[in-house]
């Protein structure tokens, strides 16, 4: 009998699943209906031997000590700040939009000073900020709105700024300083040996067992368990009973270049051109060594797996209808960007993951505290992610509720 059914091994489910075996010593099974473990953060070595990020660039920056203590357990850093260039007008400037932005782009030698008072004459005055066409053009003005937000915004949710909540084009500042980096949080790192090896070490505890390449409805009925641990679409668990929460998709593709450096930012946004928003070369997000770079493009699309939640008011409203329905569902517990629908950072999975585990561990049975099992963040054994050799699902299934 296991005492946790996780469902889904990206940071939410595998944040649980590793607190809940080491600090309550709970039996855990985690499922994943893909064939890895890490979710969309989950990364691999391609066929050129080249790191790259399966679902799309993703950087690790947190302001929460408690997140990245809490991960430093399971990898070793390497630091890394974030930078990323904007394509307009045929430059390639920063963005966020700061004071060489302007320079730039208009040819100008403004000052810090010079571009608060430039932002101050284009900038529209709203009563309330409600959308995320609000913000910009509220801040940085009609035409630099059009220039980087309105095209990217159009492309990534299908969607004009001015139907989306403020927060979203929010998440991108704007500066008067020559600060490029993407972000400002006290601790920005990838880890060492990649996301994957990380989520192996957090896995890697004797009471957690892993079952991949399977989607928990197929298996519900045949694992003895107390309390789930939930982190897909909330939606789908409700079997739609509200009809669809809108996600956003995405269609990544690949490409390995025979250089050493293929274009000159780690990430290229393309705000107006192509169908594609940004284009990755991960080399830099890694600091891989090789002679060779690949890279990604990331193609924004309806259909596919469900990456994006879409803030919006009336999808926060149909949320509200699946959230009420969650909490009348005893022993279950929801966890994650897919199964709180919010579109959440990394840390911020992580901080919910953790915020749960101190409210199931206070409500559970007494916390079993057992010794914490001997990790080096080197000594996991390296695989694909998928937990060990193939096996087939009947006989995996059994030697899983055997033990
Ligand atoms: P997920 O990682 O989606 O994990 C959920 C898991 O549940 C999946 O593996 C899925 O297969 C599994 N699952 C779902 N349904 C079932 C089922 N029925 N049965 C079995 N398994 C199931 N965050 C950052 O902090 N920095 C970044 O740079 C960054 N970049 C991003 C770039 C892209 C393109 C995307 C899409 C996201 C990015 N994020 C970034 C956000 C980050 O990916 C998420 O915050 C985080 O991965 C969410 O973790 P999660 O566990 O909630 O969900
Ligand atoms: N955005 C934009 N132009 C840009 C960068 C971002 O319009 O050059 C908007 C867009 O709506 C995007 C949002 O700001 O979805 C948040 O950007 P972020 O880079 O945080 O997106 P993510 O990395 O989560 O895809």
């Amino acid at each position: 009998m296991f005492d946790y059914l996780v469902v889904g091994a990206g940071f939410a489910g595998s944040t649980l699943a590793e607190r809940l075996a080491s600090q309550a010593g709970k039996k855990v099974l985690i499922i994943d209906k893909r064939p890895h473990i890490a979710g969309n953060a989950y990364d691999r070595h391609d066929d050129a031997g080249i790191m790259i990020h399966q679902y799309g660039p993703h950087i690790f920056h947190t302001n929460s000590r408690q997140v990245f203590d809490y991960l430093s357990k399971f990898t070793k850093w390497r630091q890394y700040q974030h930078w990323v260039k904007a394509c307009v007008d045929g430059q390639l400037v920063p963005i966020p939009i700061n004071l060489d932005t302007i320079n730039t782009l208009y040819g100008l030698n403004l000052t810090s000073m010079e571009v608060e008072k430039f932002f101050a004459s284009v900038a529209e005055p709203r009563e309330q900020i409600l959308t995320s066409e609000d913000v910009v053009v509220s801040r940085v003005g009609r035409e630099l709105y059009e220039k980087f937000f309105r095209g990217y915004t159009n492309k990534q949710w299908g969607l004009d700024p001015s139907q989306l909540d403020a927060a979203v084009t929010a998440r991108v500042p704007t500066r008067t300083n020559r600060d490029q980096r993407y972000f400002t949080d006290a601790y920005q790192a990838m880890p060492a040996h990649g996301y994957t090896r990380m989520f192996e070490n957090m896995l890697n505890h004797p009471n957690i067992k892993i079952l991949l390449n399977c989607d928990y409805r197929e298996v519900v009925k045949h694992i003895p368990f107390k309390k789930m641990i939930y982190t897909g679409p909330v939606d789908e668990f409700f079997d739609y009973r509200y009809g669809k929460l809108p996600y956003r998709s995405l269609r990544f593709e690949f490409e390995t270049h025979h250089t050493k450096v293929y274009q000159p930012a780690p990430v290229i946004n393309y705000p107006n051109d192509y169908a594609y928003t940004r284009v990755t070369e991960f080399k830099y997000l890694t600091g891989q060594e090789h002679s060779s770079t690949s890279i990604v493009y990331e193609f924004p699309q309806d259909e596919g797996d469900p990456y994006y939640p879409v803030p919006r008011s009336e999808n926060a409203e149909l949320y509200k209808k699946y959230q009420a329905l969650a909490e009348a569902t005893p022993n279950v517990f929801f966890a994650g960007r897919l199964a709180t629908y919010k579109y959440y950072n990394m840390d911020q999975v992580i901080a919910q993951a953790l915020a749960l585990f101190n409210k199931i561990s206070t409500s559970d049975d007494p916390i079993i505290q057992t010794p914490t099992a001997t990790r080096s963040t080197e000594t996991a054994p390296r695989s694909n992610g998928n937990g060990g050799s193939p096996r087939s699902r009947r006989r995996q299934m059994e030697e899983i509720i055997k033990s």
